[in-house]
């Protein structure tokens, strides 16, 4: 197929993304080889010798298997767009399954599925050789299989319905029809905030309440005092995948729950656990959630916007081998490109989800009445995930939502803060 001069703006783009993020892979390693000596003056108090040793080994072998399945997911996404495989799988889809709503959406799915299940191998190898060879994997190869098999049913379950749900409204609807797509799309996300931690979550882990203990009194108090009202305090078991640690909350209104990751409990002292708290606190006192909610609705409507001109267009399919005409080649197209795009924004994005991780630490900082607590926790939490504490900071602008420890540390202390 010779290619238009869409398909050659595409290939740049695709081609253009990959050089900065190897751009971006080699700067940040020569940052991190340059700090890997001796652990630099900011850290001594922080971590020891082997611990900072081992940060570095961590840091530049996920590097190393990022850089690999960046590119093999390259290579995929080329042949995928410029083989012409797409049309042919689809006419074979469309002569045996016919060219409804539901059949398009069965081949949008197949086609998701199936590129999902090209990336397996690097999750496998991430979790049971890199993650092992850290020490942070805890997950059985059973539990491993099982939760993937779990993705895909759920794919399926609400995936599906969703996508014909999707493609229906552009037959209903005519010319506004992205509008309609977008408020759908929009309705079923808040549904799905709401079921998800009920119907969902508990499929991948058990929760627990935690049992009545000093620790327990001292965080009800602490949502008493800022006046977060929570139903219960729950405690997940993290540790049946992964060393790693995390606390957040789920659900709405009164049905709110705080859930902490087994791990941080065994990982934090008590004061140090309640700043945790504090600072998830501190994003829903500050009113980061619903802000997150409505600049993502945004940034969806935008999205539904362009698909729904560049689905008019006969030269955005031909450019990869489809007829114009079904709008659900427009889907996956836009689906399978979109990237290529956002990722220039993302530098964006964690600035500003940087900006919030401040307010919060802030927050927790006030309502602790001292930022120690907080910065003990940081500490713990850097150490024992093993974090980069040397990122270079234009990697860290386009991969970090959050600020690194020590700015957050120099933030923490800042007199008058
Ligand atoms: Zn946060």
């Amino acid at each position: 197929m010779t290619l238009t001069v869409f398909a050659w703006t595409v290939l740049g783009l695709i081609l253009l993304k990959w050089a900065a993020q190897l751009w971006l892979d080699h700067l940040n390693k020569e940052h991190v080889h340059a700090h890997a000596a001796a652990v630099p003056d900011a850290f001594k108090e922080i971590v020891d010798e082997p611990t900072y040793k081992k940060s570095v080994d961590y840091t530049l072998a996920k590097a190393r298997l990022e850089q690999i399945e960046t590119a093999f997911s390259v290579i995929v996404l080329l042949i995928v767009l410029f083989s012409g495989v797409l049309p042919l799988a689809f006419h074979w889809f469309q002569t045996h399954f016919g060219s409804s709503a539901w059949s398009s959406a069965a081949f949008l799915l197949s086609v998701g599925l199936g590129l999902s299940l090209l990336g397996m191998p690097f999750d496998w190898y991430a979790q049971f050789r890199l993650e092992e060879r850290f020490g942070f994997n805890t997950t059985a190869q059973k539990t491993w299989w099982l939760d993937r098999l779990k993705g895909l049913l759920l794919g399926i379950v609400i995936g599906y319905p969703l996508l014909v749900l999707m493609l229906k409204i552009v037959e209903w609807t005519g010319r506004w029809w992205w509008l309609w797509a977008w408020a759908a799309l929009l309705a079923f996300q808040l549904v799905m905030t709401v079921l998800a931690p009920v119907l969902i979550l508990p499929l991948f882990n058990k929760f627990t309440p935690l049992p009545e203990s000093s620790l327990r009194e001292r965080l009800m108090q602490l949502a008493q005092r800022t006046r977060f009202r929570a139903r219960s305090i729950q405690v997940m078991d993290g540790s049946k995948r992964s060393r790693h640690s995390n606390a957040f909350f789920i659900g709405f209104g009164q049905f709110r729950k705080i859930v902490l990751f087994d791990t941080l409990i065994q990982q934090l002292l008590e004061p140090e656990l309640e700043a945790v708290l504090a600072h998830e606190i501190g994003h829903y006192r500050r009113k980061h959630i619903p802000k997150m909610l409505v600049f993502s609705a945004l940034g969806s409507l935008l999205g539904f916007y362009i698909l729904s001109v560049l689905a008019r267009e006969p030269w955005f399919y031909r450019a990869f081998g489809f007829e114009p005409g079904n709008v659900a080649h427009a889907f996956l197209l836009f689906g399978l490109l979109a990237g290529v795009i956002t990722f220039w924004f993302s530098p964006i994005m964690h600035w500003w989800s940087r900006r919030y991780e401040y307010q919060a630490d802030a927050f927790a900082a006030d309502v602790m009445k001292e930022p120690r607590s907080l910065i003990g926790a940081l500490r713990k939490l850097n150490e024992k995930n093993l974090s980069n504490l040397t990122p270079h900071p234009i990697y860290s602008g386009f991969y970090y939502s959050h600020p690194t420890l020590l700015e957050r540390e120099e933030a923490l202390n800042r007199p008058g803060r």
